[in-house]
């Protein structure tokens, strides 16, 4: 019979061998080093809050684009911003998810807001606008579903986006107008509704969560305040999609 800690031990020693380390290439150990430094610099909010609940300022819901991560883009401390991050940044209603992130944040950790960030030169974005090559292997993959919801936001708003001729700039819209839809989709969700009409009945008070579409420049770095209003489209939403009396 087979001595199971030693077939263990055998298994952990080709598990621990570490591969050729190229130039330019990280292993667990630069992580892991990168953690220690980290603590190392941060050892005063560890000691002030390493031990309280968390009380995010916000939802971000972001794309999982490596270049746009959500706390430095925000100058935000650990612990101040709860985050969702996918390819594109959708809010999509059939993802269980996004859903589960959603309703925690809003309706226990109460968040006063919500960001959806999209960025230029989004990859997802780019898919979306292009066509797959016959021999693809992307072809009927979850990606290609997944992208389908960047279609119908193209789809929604093929007169805009087809009077733009420069690929850039149609490319750039196309971003803003995915995280405007995204947006909408939020105020759909009847855990965000019911939040915001509770919030809403108290004097003086501004129905919590707002929700703020943003467009990070991976080139500048700077954010971009697509300010939009969303008062008027809720209303033409709301004939559709409002929940309660
Ligand atoms: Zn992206």
């Amino acid at each position: 019979m087979e001595d199971p800690i030693s077939r263990k031990g055998e298994f952990k020693m080709s598990m621990d061998a570490p591969p050729e380390k190229g130039e330019g290439m990280f292993d667990i150990a630069d992580f892991m080093e990168g953690n220690r430094r980290w603590v190392e610099e941060n050892e005063e909010w560890f000691k002030l809050h390493g031990h309280k609940k968390q009380e995010p300022k916000c939802l971000w819901i972001g794309c999982s684009d490596a270049r746009v991560p959500a706390n430095q883009v925000i100058g935000q401390p650990v612990g101040a911003v709860f985050v969702h991050r996918n390819i594109a940044n959708l809010v999509v209603s059939a993802d269980m998810n996004i859903k589960s992130v959603i309703q925690y944040a809003v309706s226990v950790l109460k968040v006063p807001h919500i960001i959806v960030c999209g960025h230029y030169d989004c990859g997802g974005v780019k898919a979306a606008m292009a066509k797959t090559p016959l021999d693809s292997n992307a072809l009927g993959s979850p990606i290609e579903d997944w992208l389908h919801n960047i279609r119908d936001v193209s789809r929604l708003h093929s007169d805009e986006l087809e009077a733009i001729t420069d690929p850039d700039l149609k490319h750039r819209r196309l971003v803003e107008l995915n995280v405007i839809e995204q947006c909408l989709n939020i105020f759909k969700l009847g855990v965000v509704q019911r939040r915001r009409l509770m919030t809403s009945q108290v004097a003086g008070a501004w129905a919590q969560p707002r929700v703020h579409g943003l467009v990070y420049c991976t080139e500048t770095g700077r954010l971009i305040n697509l300010a939009h209003d969303f008062r008027a489209e809720r209303k033409k939403l709301g004939k559709h999609y409002e929940l309660f009396q």
